[in-house]
């Protein structure tokens, strides 16, 4: 805004001066009315109006084209994701385990973050990284499964909510992808 402000201040002041030149009659067009210094100044506020308005395009573009992957964001841009999505984050939650001989562990996860994305990308929030911290001890015997002790799953879930507070976030929405986590979720914000 005070780049397109700047600009239009600038370059209004350039064709008032060529104006001023042309209206004394002693020219023919208005750029042969500069001369030394005038010239130098018309030259210097076009190039600065340009340079403006180009500054201004792109602060707009940046804003635009704020992530939603909270890994992606740098600290000045998780600044403005937080003004943004109005203190909003997802936590898609999913697992590594089994699913069937044909698809990859991370499946669950796979699945709702994509979603979380498509959500995000309707109304703007931010979507926290992968997370895999979920309860899979009914099928912990099966390859690749990673199962983490109910302590763990539980402080781990906490903590990430809490740093999630103290840098700004105040509604978490947690996005669920894997059928074991169902009353671990539900016991989780119980307690
Ligand atoms: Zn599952």
């Amino acid at each position: 805004m005070v780049g397109y402000l700047l600009g239009f201040l600038l370059g209004a002041l350039a064709i008032g001066y060529l104006l001023m030149q042309r209206g004394r009659g002693d020219v023919r067009s208005p750029f042969s009315a500069v001369k030394g210094w005038g010239k130098l100044i018309v030259s210097a506020a076009a190039v600065l109006a340009l340079t403006g308005m180009s500054l201004a395009q792109e602060t707009a573009k940046a804003a635009s084209e704020l992530s939603a992957r909270y890994e992606e964001l740098t600290s000045p841009d998780f600044i403005q994701a937080v003004a943004k999505s109005g203190g909003t984050c997802i936590i898609p939650v999913g697992i590594l385990e089994k699913h069937g001989p044909h698809l990859p562990l991370g499946t669950d996860l796979l699945d709702c973050r994509e979603l979380s994305f498509r959500a995000a990308a309707k109304e703007y929030t931010i979507v926290f990284p992968q997370y895999y911290f979920g309860q899979i001890f009914e099928a912990k015997h099966q390859p690749g499964t990673i199962a983490y002790s109910v302590h763990l799953m539980l402080d781990m879930l906490q903590e990430t909510c809490d740093e999630l507070a103290r840098n700004g976030i105040k509604k978490i929405i947690l996005v669920n992808g894997h059928g074991g986590n169902d009353q671990f979720l539900q016991y989780f914000c119980q307690v």
